[in-house]
C-alpha cells in the first residue's frame, strides 16, 4: 500500500503540516490537528510528588532485580548490562527518529542496522541477517519459514522439524506456529543428542534440525560436526537456537559448524535488560543461499548512503512493524565495539569460568547429573530431600529469604527436580561463595527443619503465586 502521511509539526510559529510518502501508515503515532485539541484542563486526581515517590519507590524495594541481586536464571542470561549502553540509547538523536522518516533523515540509524548486521554475522560466521524479530521465539519463527521458503523454491515440501527433548520450549512452538510437525530426539546418558535416534528420524521429511549448542544443560555437542553432515546428507538445515551464545563468543561460532539458519537473543548476550517481557530482539542469521529469503526491510549501503528496501521477491515477509526494536539494537551495537573481539572473548571466558566454579560448590550439596566441566551453565538435582518432602520449588523459595534470586527450576523437563544455574561473567568470586553458603544452609535447614523451607519465602512482600494464572490472565493496573 503507497499512501502519503501527513505530519503535524508544532514550534513556535504555529503548527505546520506536510506530507510524506510512505509504504505504510502508522496513524495512531500522529499528533491530532489543532481544531481537536482540548481547551479546558483535564480533571486528572491530585496528588502529591512525594507520595508518588514514595508509592513507586516502596513497589520497587519489593522486586528482586539484577541491579539488587544474584540472578542466576538458567537460559536467560541475567548479568550486568553496562549502563552507559543505556545512556547512550537515550540520545535524543535516536530516540526521537521517526520510524516514517525518509531514509535521508534517519542515515544514523540505518548504519547502526547495517553494521550492527555485519558485526553480528561476523560473530557468528553467518553471511547475512535482519534484525526485525521482536525475541528469539519471533527469530525462530522467522528462521523456519525461510527454511520452509528454501524448500518450498525447490519443489519440495518437508513437513518435519527434530528437536531435541532438551530444548527450549519455543523451539517446538515455533515449529507448530509454522505447521510443522516436531519429532523430539531423546539426549543421551552423556547429554548429548541420542545419534542412533537421530540417524533412524532423519528422512526426506526432516526441514531441519534445531540445536541450541551449547544445550540447555549447558552442555557443548562433540559430535556438532558429524550432526551436521548427517543432516545435510538428508538435505535438510541446521538451525541454531543462539539463546547460549555468551558461553562461545568468539570462542567458536555456529557458521563454521554447519549451522545454516540462527536466532541470537540481544537482550541476553548482548546488553540490554530484560524480564517481565520486554523489549527484546531475536535477529535472525543465514548462510549465503538463504539471504533472499531475509524478512523485509532490508538495509542496503549504497554509494551515497543507506536505504531500506520493500521488494518482495523472495522474502517470508514482514515479521514486525517498522525497524523492530531500535532501542535494543543501539545497545548491541555499543557493547560490541566498546568490548571489542578480545573483550567478548573474556565474556565468555569468564562466564564459563564462573559457572564451573559455582558448580564445583555446589556439588558438595547436591546432585550433578553430568560429570565433567560444563559450559556457561549447569544443572543440579534436588531429588534426595523429597523423603523430607521437599522439592527443588521450595528451595527456589528459600533462597528469596537470602536475597539471592533463584535459578531456573523444572527446565529442561527431562531432568527430575532440576535447577538450572547460570552465574554469567559479570559476578565476582564474592558473589558465588555467598550464593553457595546461603544453598549449604539451606540443606542443613531441610536436615533440621523441613517446614522453614517448605513453607518458604517468609521475608518477601507475597508468598506464594498462582506462577500459571499470573501468566495466562496477568493483571497489568494497579487496583
Ligand atoms: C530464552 C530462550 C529462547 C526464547 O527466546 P525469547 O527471547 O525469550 O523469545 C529460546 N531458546 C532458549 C534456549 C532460550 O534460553
Amino acid at each position: 500500500m503507497n499512501s502519503a502521511v501527513t505530519i503535524f509539526e508544532k514550534s513556535q510559529e504555529g503548527q505546520k503540516a506536510y506530507s510524506l510518502p510512505y509504504p505504510e501508515a502508522a496513524f495512531s503515532a500522529l499528533l491530532p490537528p489543532v481544531e481537536l485539541e482540548r481547551e479546558e484542563e483535564l480533571p486528572l486526581p491530585q496528588i502529591a510528588e512525594i507520595d508518588i515517590i514514595r508509592h513507586y519507590s516502596t513497589l520497587s524495594r519489593n522486586n528482586l532485580g539484577i541491579d539488587t541481586t544474584f540472578y542466576p536464571l538458567g537460559s536467560c542470561t541475567m548479568k550486568l548490562n553496562p549502563k552507559a549502553n543505556d545512556e547512550a540509547a537515550s540520545n535524543p538523536g535516536f530516540v526521537k527518529a521517526h520510524p516514517l522518516s525518509d531514509d535521508i533523515q534517519v542515515q544514523g540509524c540505518l548504519r547502526i542496522i547495517y553494521e550492527l548486521i555485519e558485526d553480528l554475522s561476523a560473530i557468528t560466521g553467518m553471511h547475512g541477517g535482519s534484525l526485525a524479530p521482536a525475541a528469539g521465539a519471533q527469530g525462530e519463527f522467522a528462521g523456519l519459514k525461510i527454511i520452509e521458503a528454501y524448500h518450498r523454491s525447490r519443489g519440495e515440501r518437508r513437513p518435519e522439524v527434530l528437536i531435541p527433548d532438551s530444548a527450549h520450549g519455543t523451539n517446538p512452538a515455533s515449529a507448530a506456529l509454522v505447521g510443522l510437525k516436531t519429532i523430539p530426539i531423546r539426549s543421551g546418558v552423556d547429554g548429548d543428542l541420542d545419534m542412533e535416534m537421530l540417524k533412524e528420524k532423519l528422512s526426506s521429511n526432516t526441514a531441519a534440525l534445531m540445536l541450541t549448542n551449547p544445550s540447555t544443560l549447558g552442555l557443548f555437542s562433540k559430535n556438532i560436526l558429524q550432526i551436521s553432515s548427517l543432516v545435510h546428507d538428508k538435505g535438510g538445515l541446521l538451525y541454531y537456537d543462539g539463546a547460549n551464545l555468551n558461553a562461545i563468543l568468539n570462542v567458536a561460532r555456529p557458521g563454521d559448524m554447519g549451522f545454516d539458519v540462527m536466532h541470537l537473543n540481544l537482550h541476553k548476550t548482548f546488553s540490554t535488560p530484560h524480564g517481565g517481557g520486554g523489549p527484546g530482539s531475536g535477529p535472525v542469521l543465514v548462510k549465503d543461499f538463504l539471504k533472499e529469503f531475509l524478512p523485509l526491510p532490508r538495509v542496503i549501503k549504497e554509494k551515497d548512503g543507506f536505504r531500506r528496501d520493500f521488494t518482495e521477491g523472495q522474502s517470508i515477509g514482514r515479521v514486525a512493524s517498522f525497524q523492530g526494536n531500535f532501542g535494543v539494537y543501539l545497545r548491541a551495537y555499543l557493547y560490541i565495539k566498546l568490548l571489542g573481539m578480545k573483550g567478548l572473548r573474556h565474556v565468555a571466558e569468564n562466564a564459563v569460568l564462573n559457572a564451573n566454579y559455582l558448580k564445583t560448590l555446589l556439588a558438595k550439596e547436591v546432585n550433578v547429573p553430568f560429570q565433567g566441566p560444563c559450559m556457561h551453565e549447569f544443572v543440579i538435582q534436588c531429588d534426595s530431600f523429597l523423603e523430607e518432602g521437599v522439592r527443588a520449588l521450595d528451595i527456589a523459595k528459600r533462597l528469596l529469604d537470602y536475597g539471592f534470586y533463584s535459578p531456573t527450576v523444572y527446565f529442561p523437563l527431562i531432568i527430575k527436580e532440576c535447577m538450572l544455574v547460570e552465574p554469567t561473567e559479570t559476578e565476582s568470586k564474592r558473589t558465588l561463595d555467598a550464593f553457595a553458603a546461603a544453598f549449604t544452609r539451606i540443606i542443613e535447614e531441610i536436615r533440621e527443619d523441613p517446614d522453614l523451607v517448605k513453607s518458604a519465602p517468609h521475608k518477601m512482600s507475597v508468598k506464594r503465586l498462582d506462577e500459571v494464572q499470573a501468566a495466562r490472565q496477568p493483571v497489568l493496573t494497579a487496583l
